[in-house]
C-alpha cells in the first residue's frame, strides 16, 4: 500500500469519525421524519360514549381532519401522539361548571409524546390536576401543554429547544386522570382553543 492510498484511507476514518459523533449534538431532531412529524395522520375517536366528540364516518373515523394546524403562523399536531379521542374539546355531559379545556388522546399503554410544534419549553413539572406536564412555548404566543405524562424525555429542561415531532414524554395516568392518555392544549395568548379545530 502505498503512503498516499494510507493517509486517504486514515483520513476518511477520521471523516467517519467526526460524523459519528456529529448527530448526538442534535439527537432531539433526528426523530423528525417527514412534514407531518408528532402529527396523527388520521385520527379515530374511541369506542363507548366520548363527551363533545368530532362527526365520525361509520368507523369512528373523524370527517375532515388535517393532522397540522396553523395558528399565528405556528405549525402544530392537532394530536402529538398515536391515540384514539376519548373526550373532546368543551362542556361536558351533566357536568355543571365543568368545561374541557383540551382534547384527551387514549393510548391504554405509555405511549410516545411528540412536541406539537417548533419552540421552547416553558416548563416541566407537576401541576396540579394535570400531573407531570410540560408546557411548550412556540412563536406568536401560541403554547401547547402535555398533561397526565408517566414520563418526561430524558434531558428534557425548561429553556430546551424543541422541534415539533421531538420524543417529549409518555403518556400516563399522573395527576386527575383515570386512564392512560394525553391532556392535549393548545393556548393563543393565554385561551385554551380547541385543538381538533382551531387554526386553519
Ligand atoms: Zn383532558
Amino acid at each position: 500500500m502505498g503512503m498516499g492510498r494510507f493517509v486517504g484511507i486514515f483520513a476518511a476514518a477520521l471523516a467517519l469519525a467526526a460524523c459519528a459523533t456529529a448527530p448526538q449534538e442534535t439527537s432531539r431532531q433526528t426523530q423528525r421524519t417527514s412534514p407531518r412529524a408528532g402529527a396523527m395522520t388520521a385520527l379515530h375517536v374511541c369506542s363507548g360514549h366520548v363527551s363533545n366528540a368530532p362527526t365520525t364516518d361509520t368507523k369512528r373515523k373523524i370527517i375532515n381532519y388535517d393532522p397540522l394546524a396553523r395558528v399565528a403562523g405556528v405549525t402544530l399536531a392537532r394530536a402529538p401522539v398515536r391515540a384514539c379521542v376519548s373526550s373532546g374539546f368543551g362542556p361536558r355531559r351533566g357536568g355543571a361548571g365543568s368545561f374541557h379545556h383540551g382534547v384527551d388522546l387514549f393510548t391504554k399503554t405509555p405511549e410516545p409524546v411528540y412536541a406539537g410544534g417548533d419552540g421552547v419549553i416553558e416548563k416541566i413539572a407537576t401541576a396540579r390536576g394535570y400531573g407531570r406536564m410540560v408546557l411548550i412555548r412556540h412563536e406568536g404566543g401560541v403554547k401547547t401543554r402535555y398533561g397526565h405524562l408517566s414520563s418526561y424525555a430524558r434531558g428534557l429542561n425548561a429553556g430546551t429547544r424543541v422541534r415539533r415531532g421531538d420524543l417529549i414524554g409518555h403518556t400516563g395516568d399522573s395527576g386527575n386522570a383515570t386512564a392512560v392518555h394525553l391532556h392535549y392544549e393548545i393556548l393563543i395568548n393565554g385561551k385554551r382553543r380547541n385543538p381538533l379545530t382551531v387554526g386553519g
